[in-house]
């Protein structure tokens, strides 16, 4: 190591495994100072990618004997997937190191996606299918003896995330790398990710989850890197000594080292490789020095803890804001780590900060990056002496916001005194901001002292909040929304004062998608087929509108029987893994209904189960010789995490599982209906689940969902969806064709009314749901006082989910299924039209309008 630390040494600099990060003339001037001896030996040695099953063997086998330091002997499935992980990582670095190189030397302008959650579950199918290199894995693994599927099977999953927010953040990482754009995500490395749930005597446990037990061969570690974060402190008035001006200096009072690491995102059909900088904190070696010298070791270890505890566990809240200050720590830390992360590569171009925005992309997934607009305004003003004015100015023209929610209990708002205590600097220039832009406003507006109020970022509640939103409204130069109907909420809702100030071209939508190729090829390696076959190419893949042309075989039996054969394949993988996580047993031939996603009231699995309690009492109500006639067997499979502090949600979780328990114990009704909780939904089970639906549930209370994005999974693998006219629902409505969907319930205009109506005490609950409730009540399912605020919140509370309201018309259009369902042959039609038409819903589509509307950055490949 000693040789490599000279900072001005040119030795150092060549031995950098990549470019990344220098100019086109630093590059040049690099070159000339290698030795012409080193250079050579450095081409004549240069590192080959494996291309063969035999090169990767041999590879496999170096990294068992040396990474591993393990032999033939005790090579076991994990250390097969360790080494041949390790292997796939290896090309990934060349190219890696080609892609970054390329883009340095182009100077192209990247896109900067600041997220904290990335759920991107597991890496090495995906990479294996990304490279193109699945089928060469298999052969050389299977020769090694080992089986393809059993290792893929080991893998943990990296949950860093809760939910659709952070499965967005990491569909999008692929198809920016798919699309050959320039873009690197952020996000924070958590020791533990969403926690991993168990299900005991039908209530929720958590447990935790320690995802890098046995190491991560996906992660590249740059120890190197560290960046000093500071919080706390004061903030004191220097004299600048170069302008002879005043000017502000933040002191921190406590410093944590934010460390680097770096995780490979392959695309598809290219040698494009982006990257997911992840961030961990450290302590920094001299903190409390001194104490541990007196002999405090306690406390000067406490510090080192505390340190360490920032990047420690993931927040297991979805759509809910719980205003920690460790969380604010986080965000922060995250934040500040990045862009000086970003600042650090513009500066090496040497351009003029104006130039910035040219350069420099960066989109905040929600509010939790919002810190990063007065991060960077403080960095040009109080680091780099930039004017006020200019300063903000290249900050609005940097930054995009994506909006992921109306509901008021999960905007975020920062007590003010937390805040200035954690981040003093921060605070005045979150007040300057306001200053400036609330004296336009009341300017334009100067009768309107409601409008200033609302936009104001300050809310002058006692005690007093920062209104994240609205922050980073005023520091973005693009608002959008995630699907049509949720852009258009926006502006007529919580951002609606703020379409006065800016006009409503500032509001703009980009409808979210997913990856084709986790959530096709991957999730669904048999219909991927099939459609190949069809159309004569994987293009498909990369160009989604292509699959419209498997709509002229609708009409071929033998293509429509395959289609089917494949439908219930996927059943039986589901059956299987039910059986293996539940002991129940469910028949693949019936009707699979499938509702997976969070557990929250909004997403309404009160209305699934209560509708499956109804079912159960029709079924028992009906004497048995008429059942068969009268009843379509279903199969009833549900899933999700409650977050743990949440306790209504976990109360529908214990509901559905007593639920099950009385069902699927129930002789008298055997087949005909079969209830399931499938424990620890995470990625890779979505993976066989989605393919596996006949129908699934998307019935979240109208304008809750933003956009959601199970439903464009479980829909491209074929199924069908019940759902409210709700997020996305809308949009696949209008691809699909209404005939391909079972809509039902009030509509997001008429949410208001009835919720005023149920606080004037007008509820009418409908005879069904009543007997449903009764029979809660009477204890079938265990004793009521467990279920009691479930129900109570329905029938007295206001029932602010329209349970009531929305209840007959789910039933009907259940009941429309069970019709539909007998046409087997129709409903594979159906099937067909569905997979055809969701071309649209592809991330790769969702990412170019965001390259296009607001980015305004360009893909760069290796051709000219
Ligand atoms: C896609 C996905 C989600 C999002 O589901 P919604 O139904 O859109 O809320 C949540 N969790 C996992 C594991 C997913 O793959």
């Amino acid at each position: 190591m000693s040789g490599f630390q000279t900072p001005a040494s040119p030795r150092r600099r060549f031995h950098k495994r990549s470019m990344t990060g220098f100019t086109p003339t630093e590059i040049k001037a690099i070159d000339q100072s290698i030795p012409i001896k080193a250079r050579e030996a450095w081409t004549r040695y240069a590192v080959k990618e494996f291309a063969t099953p035999d090169d990767l063997e041999s590879l496999f086998i170096n990294h068992v004997e040396t990474t591993l330091a393990r032999s033939m002997y005790n090579c076991d499935n994990l250390a097969a997937y360790s080494a041949l992980s390790s292997s796939i990582r290896d090309k990934l670095i060349l190219h890696w190191n080609k892609t970054q190189q390329l883009h340095t030397l182009r100077e192209a302008k990247r896109i900067y996606y600041l997220s904290l959650e990335f759920l991107m579950g597991r890496a090495l199918d995906n990479a294996m299918i990304n490279l193109g290199i699945k089928e060469l894995c298999g052969k050389s693994v299977d020769e090694l003896g080992f089986n393809l599927e059993d290792v893929i099977d080991i893998e943990p999953d990296a949950g860093l995330g809760n939910g659709g927010l952070g499965r967005l953040a990491a569909c999008f990482v692929d198809s920016l790398s798919t699309c050959n754009y320039p873009g690197w995500g952020y996000g924070l490395r958590y020791n533990y990710g969403i926690f991993s749930q168990k299900i005991v005597d039908g209530y929720q446990v958590e447990a935790p989850d320690y995802w890098l037990k046995y190491g991560n061969p996906w992660e590249i570690p740059r120890l190197e890197i560290q960046i000093p974060v500071d919080f706390y402190g004061y903030v004191t008035t220097v004299t600048d000594p170069k302008t002879g001006k005043a000017k502000k200096q933040w002191q921190g009072g406590e410093q944590v080292l934010a460390v680097a690491y770096d995780f490979p995102v392959p695309g598809y059909h290219t040698t494009n490789v982006n990257n997911l900088r992840l961030w961990s904190s450290k302590p920094t070696s001299e903190f409390d020095f001194q104490k541990f010298n007196e002999g405090e070791y306690d406390s000067s270890v406490q510090q080192q803890q505390r340190a360490e505890s920032i990047t420690a566990v993931l927040y297991p809240n979805d759509n809910f804001y719980q205003g920690k200050e460790l969380r604010l720590k986080q965000q922060y830390f995250w934040v500040a780590a990045s862009l000086h992360d970003i600042v650090r590569r513009f500066l090496k171009t040497k351009k003029k900060w104006s130039e910035f925005p040219d350069l420099v992309a960066i989109q905040l997934n929600d509010t939790h990056p919002t810190l990063a607009i007065v991060e960077l305004q403080r960095i040009l003003v109080d680091l780099e002496g930039l004017e006020w004015d200019d300063a903000w100015d290249i900050v609005t023209r940097t930054f995009g916001y994506t909006n992921h929610t109306v509901m008021q209990e999960a905007l975020e708002k920062w007590p003010l005194e937390l805040f200035g205590n954690l981040l003093p600097r921060h605070l005045e220039i979150i007040y300057l901001i306001n200053m400036d832009f609330l004296k336009t406003v009341s300017k334009k507006f100067p009768q309107d002292r409601e409008l200033v109020r609302n936009v104001s970022i300050i809310e002058e509640s006692d005690p007093k909040n920062i209104r994240m939103a609205n922050l980073a409204v005023i520091g973005s130069h693009k608002v959008n929304g995630v699907a049509e109907l949720h852009s258009e909420l926006i502006k007529t809702t919580i951002f609606k004062d703020f379409v006065k100030v800016f006009g409503p071209e500032k509001f703009t939508n980009v409808t979210n998608g997913i990856t084709p190729r986790r959530w096709l090829k991957q999730a669904n390696p048999e219909l991927t087929d099939l459609i190949v076959s069809k159309l004569g190419s994987d293009l498909f893949l990369v160009d989604t509108v292509r699959m419209k042309q498997i709509e002229k075989f609708v009409g071929d039996p033998e293509f429509r029987k395959s289609w089917a054969l494949i439908k219930l394949h996927n059943k039986e993988r589901l059956a299987k893994l039910i059986k293996k996580l539940t002991g129940v047993v469910v028949n693949p031939h019936n009707l699979f209904d499938i509702q997976v996603k969070r557990i929250h009231e909004y997403k309404r699995q009160q209305l699934n189960i209560f509708g499956i309690i109804w079912r159960y009492l029709q079924i028992k109500a009906t004497p048995a010789g008429e059942r068969a006639k009268k009843f379509m067997p279903k199969v009833s499979i549900l899933g999700g995490k409650a977050a743990p502090g949440y306790y209504a949600a976990k109360k529908i979780i214990k509901l559905i599982n007593s639920v099950a328990d009385v069902i699927n114990n129930d002789k008298d009704v055997g087949d005909l209906l079969k209830v399931v909780f499938v424990p620890d939904y995470n990625v890779s089970k979505a993976e066989v689940i989605c393919p596996a639906s006949d129908i699934s549930e998307h019935i979240s209370t109208a304008g809750t969902e933003a956009s959601g994005t199970s439903n464009m999974k479980f829909v491209l693998n074929g199924g069908l969806i019940i759902g409210t006219v709700d997020g996305a629902n809308v949009e696949i409505t209008r691809e699909v064709g209404e005939d391909q969907i079972f809509l039902f319930g009030n509509l997001a205009e008429d949410v208001e009314e009835l919720r005023q109506d149920h606080q004037m005490g007008k509820i009418d609950i409908p005879d069904s749901l009543a007997l449903v409730f009764e029979e809660i009540e009477k204890g079938t399912f265990g004793p009521y006082d467990e279920y009691r605020s479930l129900i109570e919140s329905v029938k007295y509370n206001g029932d602010f989910y329209l349970v009531s309201d929305d209840f007959e018309s789910y039933l009907e259009a259940q009941s429309t299924i069970d019709k539909e369902f007998k046409d087997q042959d129709n409903w594979v039609r159906k099937s067909i039209i569905c997979v055809a038409n969701m071309g649209f819903f592809s991330s790769d589509r969702a990412i170019q309008e965001y390259a296009e509307n607001i980015w305004n950055i360009e893909p760069v490949s290796e051709q000219v």
